[in-house]
């Protein structure tokens, strides 16, 4: 792989979750550091503090075992994919922005928060979600069997439109049911991913 190392030898690698995409921390690399990185397949730095090899997790054993290495357009950083054995930042903390380690569903994500956030303000009049809500959870299912129905009757008549149209009026209510039985996406994928096993 072609890297640009800069004037002190080093080029910087950004280090992603493989699983979540969370950027976990920021290292640099000198030429021999990455060379013994492809080799052992676990990431090893030039440390600037310690001025010599570091391979993350060699105290803490939260080593970073390598999934895939990636240079930028012009070769001047490093995208590492990795799956981390712990905690990747000394503080304790998942990343070392302390953030949590998981995954985010993007606006789907963004979504499950405003569903929550119209449940909790119970402003009935003027949110759809929290009148539905105000109904109990069995009209909520009642909700998302309906949208089923009517997401296969448009499956059925090959009507794109109708379709795309149906299938989000049933992942919407979806979302809703899950929240009323105090569930997120993040259960229906660790109940996927066990099963993947
Ligand atoms: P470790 O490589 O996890 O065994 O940690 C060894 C030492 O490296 C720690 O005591 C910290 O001084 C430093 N260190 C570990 N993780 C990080 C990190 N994510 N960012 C900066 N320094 C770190
Ligand atoms: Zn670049
Ligand atoms: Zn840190
Ligand atoms: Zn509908």
């Amino acid at each position: 792989m072609t890297i640009k190392y800069d004037a002190q030898g080093l080029v910087p690698a950004i280090i992603q979750d493989a699983t979540t995409s969370k950027v976990l921390m920021l290292g640099y690399m000198n030429a021999e550091s990455y060379e013994k990185t492809v080799e052992t397949n676990q990431v090893t730095f030039f440390s600037r503090s310690k001025q010599r090899l570091w391979t993350k997790g060699e105290e803490s054993g939260n080593f970073l075992n390598v999934v895939s290495i990636k240079n930028d357009c012009d070769n001047d950083s490093l995208l590492i994919q990795v799956k981390p054995a712990g905690p990747t930042c000394h503080t304790g903390t998942d990343t070392c922005w302390a953030e949590e380690n998981k995954s985010s569903y993007g606006f789907f994500s963004a979504l499950e928060d405003v569903i929550a956030e119209r449940v909790a303000n119970k402003d009935t009049k003027k949110s759809y979600v929290a009148s539905l809500f105000s109904k109990g959870i069995n009209k909520v299912a009642q909700k998302v069997g309906e949208e089923a129905v009517e997401t296969v009757i448009e499956a059925m008549d090959n009507n794109d439109e109708l379709f795309l149209y149906e299938s989000a009026d049933l992942l919407f209510h979806y979302l809703m049911l899950l929240q009323a039985k105090g569930f997120t996406l993040k259960d229906i994928e660790a109940e996927l991913k066990g099963r993947h096993k």
